[in-house]
């Protein structure tokens, strides 16, 4: 008979660790976890789901516009920004509760604390021990903020949801993943958006092509950059924000959202103390079964460090369970993740990058296709879409797929399923299109471009 109270003891109730516990309580295990914050972590609460809602809310701000040309000669309504968070923190507030429903259904216990660890077996929650066998750590990221001068007047992605006034004038600083998204967002909700940024295009890591579209795609909806910039301090005025820039330049803004990466939580834990070996960045260093340099300790999602999104910490959890209280076959598989970022217009991707492809494969050819979606045909927008496949030129396989353009995030997932299953170009060729869509372009290119 076990000595330990739980045969496996979670820290951390965000996408990973709510996965985790909960499908190891399904296999019949005992299983406990902490949670200090609201249920449902970064994703649920600060994160994925939100930043969606708010991007559903710009949406409609193009909507408005584009709708004048298909006869809908409606004034643009007003922006209730006090509703939108309103309606937001009612939907999260569900969803909390729907994760609170699904740990009960599981058997799971819940400790509304947060924990640290005191040895390979025990952690410590609101003062008191609790046994494992099996500790896993998924307490995920926290935004990073640069030490500047004034950097306490700067926001992240935590306080941006809830901010008390609409920014009329918003900087977002970074070029990723957070920073160009919330640009897009605010642009859409009616801020006049200033987006500074340390290298000369976004969402350094995609294909060029695309983060060469998708930045003057931006700046065609109107945000300002500040490339080969950054800010320097912050300062406050009587009348909003001075941001003092790298080149010189002033600016004046009501608030200043640094998104500028984020760290793994690993502060204060007892990590190391007991042991449990991190990397230069903080993250917990883990082996392939998700196994820290302590046996017992186990960890994923971002607190590991290797994509930071929630579906890969899902199958993470997945991956561990059936390390744990499976069959242990399950192996997790980080190839053809595809990922999309929600700016206006979206960003999707799947596989290699033409740089990554070319260093792999050496020999590859290129489509794309650069052009104006019909809706904005008579919409008067000038927004194009651009859509980019790589294909491995030995094995015919298509090994990257781009898109930006309305609905990329939708689109990629289900082509993402054909590159996982290793569709080849002549598979694409014969696919039937379905028209008029963007996504029928995918299936319909066929003169190669030029590398
Ligand atoms: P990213 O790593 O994507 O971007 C961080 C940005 O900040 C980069 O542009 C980086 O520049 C810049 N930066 C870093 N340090 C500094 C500094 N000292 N001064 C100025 N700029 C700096 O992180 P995010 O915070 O945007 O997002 C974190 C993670 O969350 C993402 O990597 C992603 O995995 C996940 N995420 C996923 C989403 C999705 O799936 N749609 C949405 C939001 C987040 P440089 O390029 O030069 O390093």
């Amino acid at each position: 008979m076990s000595t330990y109270q739980y045969d496996l003891f979670v820290i951390g109730a965000g996408s990973g660790g709510v996965r985790a516990s909960r499908m190891a309580a399904m296999t019949g295990a005992k299983v406990a976890v902490a949670e200090g914050s609201a249920m449902g972590g970064t994703c649920v609460n600060l994160g994925c789901v939100p930043k969606k809602l708010y991007a559903y809310a710009a949406d409609f701000g193009h909507g408005f516009e584009d709708a004048r040309g298909f006869g809908w000669q409606s004034e643009r309504p007003a922006f209730d920004w006090q509703k939108l968070k309103t309606n937001r923190a009612n939907e999260i507030s569900r969803l909390n509760g729907i994760y609170d429903g699904l740990m009960d259904g599981a058997k799971v216990t819940v400790y509304r604390d947060f924990a640290t660890i005191k040895d390979a077996h025990t952690v410590v929650v609101a003062g008191k021990e609790i046994t494992a066998k099996r500790l896993l750590v998924a307490v995920g990221g926290w935004p990073f903020v640069p030490e500047i001068p004034g950097r306490e007047h700067a926001i992240t992605s935590n306080e941006i949801f809830d901010l008390h006034e609409f920014p009329q004038r918003l900087a977002v600083v970074g070029g990723g993943y957070i920073a160009s998204e919330f640009a897009s967002i605010f642009t859409g909700l009616g801020s006049r958006v200033t987006q500074i940024y340390r290298r000369d295009t976004l969402l350094r890591g995609f294909d060029d092509d695309i983060r060469h579209f998708v930045t003057e795609e931006m700046a065609k909806d109107g945000i300002e950059f500040r490339f080969n910039n950054n800010v320097t301090a912050i300062e406050k005025t009587a009348s909003g924000l001075l941001l003092k820039l790298q080149d010189g330049e002033q600016l004046e803004v009501d608030q200043v959202l640094f998104a500028t990466g984020r760290v793994p939580r690993t502060m204060n834990l007892g990590l190391e103390e007991v042991g449990v070996e991190l990397n230069d960045n903080g993250a917990i260093k883990v082996n392939d079964q998700f196994q820290t340099s302590v046996p017992s300790i186990y960890a994923l999602g971002d607190v590991i460090d290797r994509f930071q999104l929630t579906p890969v910490a899902l199958a993470e959890a997945m991956t561990v369970v059936n390390q744990l209280f499976g069959d242990a076959t399950r192996v997790m598989d980080y190839e053809y993740i595809p990922t999309a970022v929600f700016t206006h217009p979206n960003v999707g991707t799947v596989g290699l990058t033409e740089a990554e492809a070319r260093e792999r494969y050496g020999d590859i050819t290129l489509y794309k296709s650069d052009f104006r979606p019909l809706k904005h045909t008579l919409s008067g927008s000038q927004e194009r879409s651009f859509m980019k496949l790589i294909v491995d030129k030995a094995s015919d396989r298509v090994v990257g797929l781009h898109m930006v353009g309305a609905e990329a995030g939708e689109l990629t997932q289900g082509f993402a399923v054909a590159m996982k299953a290793g569709a080849t170009k002549a598979v694409f060729d014969s696919t039937i299109g379905i028209h008029p869509t963007s996504a029928e372009e995918f299936v319909t290119m066929r003169t190669p471009a030029k590398g």
